[in-house]
């Protein structure tokens, strides 16, 4: 009798294992490719892209600042990363970048279910492995908090995202943007044991998809400012960046 119920906690750790294996096989869905193209040169921070690359966007958004949109390849350093988009400011005079990594879900704008959004909680925890756990998610006193006035220090994010109202828009997706170390004090269970996200459980501690543009914008949310290269380093480890790449911003663009 006890070596059943062993069995049977062994093929289900089996079981559980090989429902990751396969979901890391299977691509994005396409409604979320459609939706992170679209998200990676739509309208933002109040301008119109400035310059569209294959996978980045940059926009100019004052005299000495760009904030570069860049989609993280499904095959590659998503799997790597667990997120799907990076938003970096540049500071190209003082040589400096901070950013935020997102993983995009998509929602009914209501409830986040587990059981269908792919993948979900190994992509939570390579972010939290990758960021939270390395320091990214510290100021430069070591902390997350800050003196200054501004959110708590944290780069990545969980986005439920609606499903894109018309194709069109010139304008980001709306959704509600979580930090990932705020989702298991809010994620409820049901009945069936199934993990469910609800808004009315997020609102309090979730950003909404305006409010999260303007204040990455104005650095009151994100990673703290560091070195080129440290961001390099991160990249490069994670696939992100080939390694004969590098994140410069070139000053003539921002002259244009
Ligand atoms: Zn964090």
């Amino acid at each position: 009798m006890a070596t059943d119920i062993q069995n049977k906690d062994l093929l289900k750790k089996e079981l559980n294992k090989l429902q990751i294996v396969r979901s890391m096989l299977l691509p994005r869905s396409i409604q979320e490719d459609y939706i992170l193209e679209h998200d990676v040169k739509s309208m933002k921070f109040g301008v119109q892209p400035m310059d569209i690359k294959a996978k980045s966007t940059d926009y100019k958004v004052s005299e000495n600042r760009v904030i570069r949109v860049r989609l993280i390849h499904p095959n590659e350093g998503e799997q790597s990363m667990g997120a799907d988009l990076i938003y970096e400011q540049y500071d190209p005079e003082k040589k400096k970048v901070r950013f935020i990594m997102i993983q995009y879900k998509i929602w009914d704008g209501e409830f986040l279910y587990w059981s269908q959004a792919k993948n979900l909680d190994p992509q939570i925890k390579k972010l939290e492995d990758n960021l939270c756990k390395k320091g990214f998610c510290h100021c430069e006193l070591g902390r997350n908090h800050s003196t200054d006035y501004r959110y708590p220090f944290c780069s990545a994010f969980l986005r439920p995202t609606d499903k894109l109202q018309f194709k069109d828009s010139p304008f980001t997706s709306s959704g509600m943007h979580i930090p990932i170390c705020r989702i298991n004090g809010v994620a409820v269970e049901s009945k069936e044991g199934n993990k469910i996200l609800r808004k009315q459980n997020m609102k309090h501690t979730s950003l909404s998809h305006k409010v999260f543009e303007e204040s990455f914008n104005y650095n009151q949310i994100g990673s703290r400012w560091m070195t080129y290269e440290e961001a390099e380093k991160l990249y490069k480890e994670h696939k992100i960046l080939e390694n004969d790449e590098r994140i410069i911003v070139h000053v003539q663009e921002l002259e244009m």
